[in-house]
């Protein structure tokens, strides 16, 4: 029996905590959410590797580092309303679902959407609204957002969700073309937007009307 209590602590030591990841609120939802169950079952003994896992449909799980200072980058409050545009696994919704009010996420794929959202109903992440659809649309009728999280690479970052956010919000994003990214945190201040580019990274494509073409 693997013990993945254990291998999940082991994961935020070597590979969060390691490369400089701080927030306590973080790092505590990165050791609490079990990032096994939102991996194929074949798959579980690697769930807590350094590394992404395809989850199907050609489709992957981030690394957990990634996840980790995607959500730290977000600056997420216990009262925030946070979106996410590309659900995968799950897994991103169910880590910000124990920082935040509402979690709400897109997903293009409808077989990956109801696996997620069988899970995330297993493991009673009752505050997580899903749907699928084109999310560089961004979720209209659910806007504004405290905070707002592209986990698929972008061309550029979709003019909808900059309007969907609130002011002092903060949008994460990785950027770049289809093989190769860098994140992106933009924060829309009172006097404008202010972006930050940080580390390379590398996504499945952000599929849409303001994303790449299928
Ligand atoms: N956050 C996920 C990993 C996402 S992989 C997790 O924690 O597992 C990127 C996902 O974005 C894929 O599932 C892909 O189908 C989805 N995607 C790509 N383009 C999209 C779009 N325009 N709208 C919604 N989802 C999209």
């Amino acid at each position: 029996m693997i013990n993945y209590e254990k291998e999940r602590n082991r994961m935020v030591d070597e590979q969060i905590v390691s490369r400089g990841v701080r927030d306590p609120r973080v790092l505590g939802a990165m050791c609490k959410v079990p990032r096994h169950e939102f991996v194929p079952e074949a798959m579980r003994a690697k769930a807590y590797g350094d590394h992404a896992l395809p989850v199907g449909e050609g489709q992957t799980i981030s690394q957990p580092y990634i996840v980790a200072l995607m959500t730290e980058l977000l600056e997420v409050k216990s009262t925030d309303r946070v979106l996410e545009i590309g659900t995968g696994s799950g897994y991103q919704a169910a880590v910000l679902s124990e920082l935040c009010e509402k979690v709400f996420t897109i997903e293009r794929v409808k077989t990956l959407a109801e696996k997620a959202r069988a899970v995330l109903d297993r493991l009673g992440c009752r505050n997580v609204a899903m749907k699928v659809y084109d999310g560089t649309y961004g979720w209209k009728e659910m806007a504004p957002f405290d905070a707002i999280i592209v986990t698929a690479a972008a061309p550029d970052v979709p003019t909808a969700l900059i309007e969907q956010l609130k002011e002092g919000g903060r949008l994460v994003i990785p950027v770049g073309d289809r093989f190769e990214q860098v994140l992106k945190k933009v924060v829309k201040s009172p006097s404008g937007l202010v972006t930050v580019t940080g580390i390379p990274c590398t996504f499945v494509p952000l599929i849409g009307a303001h994303g790449w073409k299928e």
